[in-house]
């Protein structure tokens, strides 16, 4: 059921996202809430935006945290590629918009991802050419459809908002625009945190203090998330080659500090 395109719910909570705080509130407030509390919103006429656009460098969670939404919200998870909606639609990529919002509605609640979404919204009359043109037409023509779209939430993420056509961005269509950005220090701690919670990490590792130290700086999530593996890798190459030597130790097999340090001249 991970075939690209299919609902899933996703195996992704907010306790594997680290940080992001505020947009975990605001989603929380925005969309899971209001799947498991309809009646609720209905009671005090609350009118709340159901699209939105993530934007901000690579790596940094988007794609996550849509994710966390859906699982959090029980809601089915479709995800959209931008690019290969254009190219595997040729000349039918109108029809796919209009097949993909059917199918949401069909699964709903359900929170509709388009990643890389500025493929599909790329400023009109620049580079994209008539097939963009009228895919985004189509776009537009299912999200201005609000009132069918009931249950249907819809997340873009794109790293390049400025070349995003700013019809797009209208109260309705992708209405809530939400920056994601490259995490600091304490924010880069909290995602090893939240990346170390199914793993044997060393009692006497700082986390914390690994992502302050000045080789971890610029490192996005997705660098933390390779530097944990690769720490990993570290400690079992470590383990299978002390049972392979025969070796006795007294010491657990986990990932200490000594495979962090291996982990970050990798990186
Ligand atoms: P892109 O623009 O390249 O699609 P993205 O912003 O969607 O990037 P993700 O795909 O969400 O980035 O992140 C990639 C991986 O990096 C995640 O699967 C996760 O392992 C790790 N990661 C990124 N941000 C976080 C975070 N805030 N907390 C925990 N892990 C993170």
């Amino acid at each position: 059921s991970r075939r690209e395109g299919f609902s899933s719910i996703p195996n992704v909570n907010w306790e594997d996202v680290g940080g992001l705080k505020s947009l975990r509130r605001e989603f929380d407030r925005y969309i899971v809430q209001r799947i498991k509390h309809p009646e609720e919103y209905e009671e005090f006429g609350v009118n709340l935006e159901a699209g939105f656009l993530l934007f901000g460098p690579p790596g940094c969670g988007k794609t996550l945290i849509a994710k966390a939404v859906a699982n959090e919200a029980g809601a089915s998870f479709i995800h959209i590629k931008g690019p290969e909606l254009l190219n595997k639609y040729v000349g039918e990529s109108e029809l796919a918009v209009r097949m993909i919002f059917s199918r949401a509605r069909t699964c709903s609640p359900c929170i509709l991802f388009f990643d890389e979404v500025d493929a599909l919204t790329t400023k009109r009359g620049k580079d994209g050419g008539w097939v963009v043109e009228r895919l985004l037409n189509q776009l537009l023509i299912e999200l201005d459809g609000a009132d069918q779209r009931q249950g249907v939430y819809v997340i873009g993420a794109t790293n390049r908002l400025e070349v995003m056509d700013p019809a797009v961005l209208r109260p309705g269509r992708f209405g809530k625009v939400l920056y994601v950005p490259l995490p600091c220090a304490d924010e880069r701690g909290l995602i090893l945190k939240a990346l170390s919670r199914k793993k044997p990490i060393s009692a006497d590792v700082d986390l914390d203090a690994l992502a302050h130290r000045e080789a971890c700086k610029n490192l996005t999530g997705a660098d933390l998330a390779a530097l944990m593996n690769e720490a990993a890798m570290a400690a079992l190459e470590e383990k299978q080659n002390s049972m392979d030597q025969g070796t006795v130790s007294n010491d657990p097999w986990d990932i200490k500090i000594s495979h962090f340090e291996k982990a970050l001249q990798k990186i």
